[in-house]
């Protein structure tokens, strides 16, 4: 039975400041997204087109954190980084600290594809990408207004040296898709512009193999979102990885375990699993992680705070 998972970031707007408009916005993208994944699965696609197409959609989706919409560094510019893995032989791609393809992840598959590597940074990814044929975009495409304001609002509070009240919205935020194709193949994708104020050179979990982006088709598919320092010290989706093969935990235990662990430990977030079977979690350690599933039945679950995926429009 294939299934798709996607989420849109741990660490959602605050209660007080959501209004009917913006949440009904957030269900909409994450519907989007959706449909694009299933409508891959659903004409006998592989799970790895299925969540590339799951992911592009959101990094078109000025809402979300990646692509158009990414957050700024504390120099004002904007770094992505993006991963892909397969299940099916553990092949994967990665890029980090680019700026110029409109769909990172389409960089990282791009890597993965066709070079021998795992993971490209900077302006060699850059180079490969252009030699790749991979699309590039200007910088104005990924500026979003309500980014510039939270980057303009934390280096005031530095300056400042005040107390961190941001929401974990303001601080962060990813994207990310696993699925489970007919064929019972596993895939994830991931694609960020990682944290608000982030020292330019920072890289996130999000490209890191084994700590935001893994799949495996004897264990499972996983797609991180969260405090990315935290994620790659805990090496968070390789260990659940590690519960499911060597204790026997279902893909629900495992994630849910580590999840909580990282959150006794300080670390913020959340993911998105599936394995083999089709079985999907969505554990979150924070207040909200916009999240969504969808099986053969087409029908596009979507949530946001603690409530459980249900449809939406
Ligand atoms: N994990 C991402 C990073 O640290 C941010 C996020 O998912 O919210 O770059």
């Amino acid at each position: 039975m294939y299934s798709l998972a996607i989420h849109g970031g741990a660490g959602t707007i605050r209660r007080e400041t959501m209004t009917p408009a913006i949440e009904a916005g957030f269900h909409a993208g994450l519907r989007t997204a959706l449909l694009a994944g299933h409508a891959v699965l659903a004409r006998g696609g592989s799970a790895m087109d299925a969540v590339t197409a799951a992911v592009m959609a959101l990094e078109d989706d000025p809402q979300f954190n990646a692509g158009r919409g990414a957050v700024y560094t504390s120099a004002g510019t904007h770094e992505m980084d993006a991963a892909v893995m397969d299940g099916r032989d553990r092949a994967a791609g990665a890029v980090a600290g680019i700026l110029g393809p409109l769909h990172p992840v389409l960089a990282a598959r791009a890597v993965m594809e066709h070079s021998e590597h795992v993971l490209l940074i900077g302006p060699g990814a850059l180079a490969f990408c252009r030699a790749n044929g991979v699309e590039f975009t200007n910088a104005a495409h990924f500026h979003t207004e309500r980014r510039w304001q939270a980057l303009q609002a934390e280096l005031a509070r530095r300056t400042a040296a005040a107390a961190d009240t941001r929401s974990d919205a303001d601080r962060h935020g990813t994207v990310g898709a696993v699925a489970c194709d007919a064929a019972g193949n596993l895939a994830a994708a991931t694609s960020t512009g990682g944290m608000t104020g982030k020292l330019p050179g920072r890289v996130g979990d999000s490209p890191v193999i084994g700590a935001g982006t893994w799949a495996d088709n004897a264990t499972c598919a996983i797609s991180a979102t969260g405090h990315g320092e935290f994620f790659i010290r805990h090496a968070v989706a390789h260990e659940i990885a590690s519960r499911m093969r060597f204790l026997g935990e279902g893909v629900a235990e495992a994630a849910e375990k580590v999840v909580a662990e990282l959150g006794a430990l300080g670390g913020s977030g959340g993911l998105i699993a599936v394995d083999a079977a089709g079985n999907v979690a969505l554990p979150f350690n924070c207040d909200g992680m916009y999240r969504g599933r969808i099986g053969a039945d087409g029908r596009a679950l979507t949530a946001i705070y603690r409530e459980a995926p249900a449809a939406h429009g």
